[in-house]
């Protein structure tokens, strides 16, 4: 979507073609037939620090429709609540105050938390081989901050072990969330579905001549090398276009490789994706006779179940809607239906105790088992770049280079960069990237 757009603005006529019936991919929503309620696959988050998906979002006129929240409070089991958040003081300063203040933390937890940002004030080299794991080990992170802070908060949002993240990313989330500035640390999240969130997309690459194709599967294409054209094949017609954006992710582009031409890279680009690995994300949503909380979000502390958000107070809907989220924990995935429900209930109520007395009217489990690329040290070396070993192809997707982990930003950011490409290729060059947030405060010198 990202890429179609740019290129729209950028004059060419776009066709948007895509497999089911609604758009957004990962980051979408849906009627739910169990609950009879349009559910995002899962909540989705961005922050300040997303440019590209801001830059979408505006070049799409939705931007107004995201909600922003700089504070994130922490509930402990029994209810206690800490609030991180900014304060006055300049960055990488600003969130100190109420760190200081967070019940959650031990003093010796705080020194530690507070050893680390200081160290992360000197950027990691990119080509750094080290996990977060053993980087906390050599930074003698107390078991409260591994636990509470760098396992729920940083682990969660790159959704896996801290064992299995390569340090540069975890720097970058570190310094982007609670360094560089309030804003770019800024929680947004969509006040209306997913999908819904993206309505604008239709119209506007049709009012500049293109088109969205729903329920349309590309299952393979040709060159045409006389007209130097490509023939994309799907399963009702075969399209021709000067060139092709393939925003897939890592597995469906493997699929769709035999189906290409043979070319020189191509195998060298399967074997990128052979390295590639997934993680699963799961949320449950809840729908209750009562309001069980007035917070619209929490990070729930030393249970399996980690994010909780008040989906009836964020999207502006009737009744008691909270959705829970379990990121990067393949054993959750793994529980039967019931038990999985259970579960979440008995620790939704440990931080609610209001959970005991309401009656839950509907539930629905989601289970994304791909729901992203995992960053393991190494990685990089098999994230593609926009250009592909066919001519006048170009690959977007989270998953190809954009130095940022599984996210609606690399997917925007990776669109843009592709959009780029293009009009390079077609000798009308341009900038398409939104440019990153500039650091403020003392963070300018560092
Ligand atoms: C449960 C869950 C929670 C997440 N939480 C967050 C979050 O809080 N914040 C965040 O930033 N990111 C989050 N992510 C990650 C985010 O959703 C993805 O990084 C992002 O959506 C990737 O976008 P994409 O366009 O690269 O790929 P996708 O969204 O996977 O889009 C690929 C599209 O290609 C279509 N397609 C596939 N094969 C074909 C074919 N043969 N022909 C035509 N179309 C095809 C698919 O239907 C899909 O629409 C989450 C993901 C999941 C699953």
């Amino acid at each position: 979507m990202s890429a179609a757009c740019a290129l729209a603005e950028a004059g060419f006529v776009v066709r948007l073609v895509e497999r089911r019936g609604y758009l957004g991919g990962r980051a979408s929503s849906y009627l739910h037939p169990g609950v009879g309620e349009v559910i995002d696959n899962c909540q989705h988050v961005l922050f300040g620090c997303c440019t590209n998906l801001q830059g979408f979002y505006k070049r799409i006129g939705v931007e107004e429709r995201i909600h922003w929240t700089s504070a994130m409070t922490m509930i402990e089991p029994g209810g206690r609540q800490s609030v991180l958040g900014p304060s006055w003081l300049p960055a990488p300063l600003h969130g100190l105050p109420r760190l200081l203040a967070a019940h959650a933390f031990t003093l010796a937890d705080k020194v530690s938390l507070a050893r680390a940002f200081r160290a992360l004030m000197k950027p990691v080299p990119a080509d750094s081989n080290e996990s977060l794991g053993a980087w906390l080990k050599r930074h003698g992170q107390t078991r409260g901050a591994v636990e509470r802070f760098w396992r729920l908060v940083i682990a969660s949002a790159l959704n896996a072990e801290i064992d299995e993240i390569a340090m540069p990313y975890a720097a970058k989330v570190i310094r982007e969330l609670f360094m560089n500035s309030a804003f770019a640390g800024s929680m947004g999240m969509s006040t209306v579905p997913l999908s819904e969130l993206y309505a604008p997309v239709a119209p506007y690459l049709e009012a500049r001549g293109g088109a969205v194709l729903l329920n349309t599967s590309v299952e393979g294409a040709e060159w045409d090398e006389e007209l130097s054209q490509w023939v994309i094949e799907t399963r009702s017609e075969a399209l021709r276009s000067d060139f092709v954006v393939v925003a897939l992710p890592f597995e469906g582009m493997a699929k769709l490789l035999p189906a290409l031409p043979a070319a020189e890279g191509g195998d060298a680009l399967a074997a990128q994706i052979k390295r590639h690995e997934h993680w699963p994300i799961c949320s449950v949503h809840l729908w209750f006779d009562r309001e069980i909380t007035e917070l619209d979000h929490a990070v729930l502390l030393d249970r399996e179940i980690h994010w909780m958000y008040n989906q009836s107070r964020l999207q502006d809907r009737g009744g008691n809607y909270i959705e829970l989220v379990v990121s990067a924990t393949r054993a959750f995935a793994a529980l039967p239906r019931d038990q999985a429900i259970a579960q979440a209930l008995g620790e939704l109520a440990e931080f609610f105790p209001r959970v005991r007395e309401a009656q839950l009217e509907k539930v629905a489990l989601i289970k994304e088992v791909r729901a992203t690329f995992g960053v393991p040290p190494g990685i990089d070396a098999s994230r593609p770049g926009a250009i592909s070993p066919w001519p006048n192809l170009f690959l977007a997707g989270d998953w190809v280079q954009t130095g940022w982990p599984s996210t609606m930003e690399s997917g925007a950011r990776s669109g843009h960069l592709a959009a780029e490409a293009i009009c390079a290729a077609a000798g009308a060059p341009q900038k398409i990237l939104d440019a990153d947030l500039q650091p403020t405060g003392l963070m300018r010198f560092f």
